[in-house]
């Protein structure tokens, strides 16, 4: 399998211990491109069995590479990331097959994940320890840094290449060994390509295990895995909650990156061009499937007419297709249930009294039954409570709430269990930065959209949205312990 990006490739194996291999009950799982709505490869379903073989090679692979020198962990990291540059093209049009990702979203996906590759290579030189005074006389301190062992990485499929990412190559560079486990909508570009992309290194075998299957089927056992010392998970709170649940029974330790509820506050005297262009890349890129899109845009009564005006007349200017025509900007949704469901919460809105200012449907695709294109949305009207705005999502829809004063602006964008990203437009820096400050979410965005991921800033998710840190030292952390050791060099004195 290896060496061949292509769509076309074989992508029915599983890779465990350097080798790939067929799952033990031979099943697979059909892989269709959500533009076309046609299967265009298989995976396949990994069983318990299959899970507990790379959880072994994992175990035995780690033990040498936790001693490999730091220069020879950064050199495997520098190739990998040399690697997502040389197949830069073939990855985008894996990305745009599997999981609908236009041009753009292919783009910034390589953008993304090569800024958290090469992050990752800077991990290896900055594991330190520390030398801490004793209180204790003649004895002498030492704090070491060391790999946790095995982090099990299980991503979503919304922007699978930098969701996996941002956790496999990090753990990699810390000294662990990794079994990833990619969504059934994004086995190849959250998972199989990992491993493909580390065979052009000099990675030892076993040490990156790449187990494809359901999350009904295999979830619980992968979450639960006694080798496993680190649940790094990136998905829905509700499978999150589950997940960190099984993790801490092990011991584990959860990091949870989960969903979000953003919301887009512009007060009166925002630059309204600034915010109108945020308010469209942060609402329609990805088809607003991006755990950090605006799902609530929250805007001063005295510019609530004009920013639904031209926000409508934005959102309809936006060239929709399949996301195979370069000129695409909204493409398709990832599959049925999700556009369903996003189309239900904007019949639910508009049921609840809300102004449906434009889209509320699917688009036509030619050739396609039954497209999974949905037209870029404004609801007007909208109430905290209304079923677009009070659940996730997840889709191109802009729902526009109104406010009076910056308090009244708090209170709505905190009344959310979420706390995952945000942004404020307004033209005194001074109420920008007070309402961000009282903003209860892990990252607030100043005259910018949420959208936003720079792999050395911490980012992380507060109550329904997450536990624990990514990116930089923050996510070092999670990925290794400290050891105390301690030389007593002169002879103690004990009260017996
Ligand atoms: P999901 O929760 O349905 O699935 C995430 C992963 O969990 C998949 O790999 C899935 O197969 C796996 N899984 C399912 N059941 C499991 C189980 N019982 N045990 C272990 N694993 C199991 O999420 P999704 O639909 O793939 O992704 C969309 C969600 O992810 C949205 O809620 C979005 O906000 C969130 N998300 C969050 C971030 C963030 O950084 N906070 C980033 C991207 C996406």
């Amino acid at each position: 399998m290896s060496n061949d990006f292509s769509v076309d490739a074989e992508w029915d194996k599983l890779y465990i211990g350097g080798e790939w291999t067929e799952s033990e009950s031979g099943e697979t799982i059909p892989n269709e491109d959500p533009s076309t709505r046609e299967v265009f490869t298989e995976v396949a379903a990994a069983t318990e069995a299959d899970v507990d073989a790379a959880y072994e090679a994992a175990a035995a692979a780690q033990e040498e590479w936790a001693d490999a020198p730091p220069a020879r962990r950064q050199a495997v990291v520098e190739q990998f990331d040399e690697a997502v540059q040389n197949h830069r093209d073939e990855i985008i049009e894996l990305l745009a097959h599997e999981v609908g990702g236009s041009a753009i979203m292919g783009e910034t996906s390589i953008q993304i994940a090569g800024d958290h590759a090469s992050e990752a290579a800077t991990l290896p030189r900055r594991m330190k320890g520390e030398h801490v005074t004793s209180n204790i006389p003649g004895k002498e301190n030492l704090v070491q840094r060391e790999p946790k062992g095995v982090v099990t990485v299980i991503s979503p499929w919304n922007f699978p290449l930098n969701l996996s990412m941002r956790a496999v190559a990090p753990a990699i560079a810390a000294g662990n060994a990794v079994v990833l486990k990619p969504s059934t909508e994004s086995p190849i570009t959250g998972g199989l390509l990992f491993a493909k992309l580390f065979e052009e290194t000099d990675i030892p075998d076993g040490l990156v295990n790449v187990v494809t299957g359901r999350g009904s089927e295999i979830g619980d056992h992968i979450a639960s895995h006694p080798e496993s010392d680190v649940v790094s998970f990136t998905g829905s709170t509700e499978v999150g909650q589950h997940v960190a649940g099984l993790a801490g029974e092990n011991l584990a330790v959860p990091a949870m990156e989960l969903g979000g509820n953003n919301a887009f506050v512009v007060t009166d005297d925002a630059d309204l061009d600034r915010a109108l262009d945020g308010a469209t890349f942060g609402s329609f890129v990805h088809q607003g499937q991006v755990c950090i899109s605006i799902n609530r845009h929250i805007v001063h009564e005295d510019v609530y007419d004009e920013y639904v005006e031209r926000l409508t007349e934005r959102a309809e200017s936006l060239p929709l297709g399949s996301a195979h025509d370069d000129d695409t900007i909204v493409g398709p949704i990832v599959n049925e249930s999700q556009r369903d469901e996003m189309l239900d919460y904007v019949e639910r809105t508009v049921e609840q009294g809300a102004t449906l200012e434009t889209g509320g449907e699917t688009a036509d695709l030619d050739g396609v039954d039954d497209s999974l294109v949905v037209k870029p949305t404004v609801l007007s009207g909208v109430t905290n409570d209304m079923a677009a705005a009070c659940n996730e999502h997840f889709g191109p829809i802009a729902p526009v709430i109104p406010f009076s004063d910056v308090d009244e602006a708090v209170e709505l964008a905190n009344a959310t269990e979420y706390g995952l990203s945000g942004a404020v437009h307004s033209g005194d820096l001074e109420v920008a930065k007070d309402i961000a400050d009282r903003m209860e979410t892990g990252n607030v965005h100043i005259n910018d959209q949420p959208i936003n991921d720079e792999a050395h800033v911490p980012f992380s998710g507060i109550g329904a949205s997450g536990v624990g840190t990514y990116n930089s030292d923050a996510f070092l952390h999670e990925i290794t312990e400290t050891k105390w050791i301690s030389i007593q060099h002169d002879a103690r004195e004990y009260p017996f």
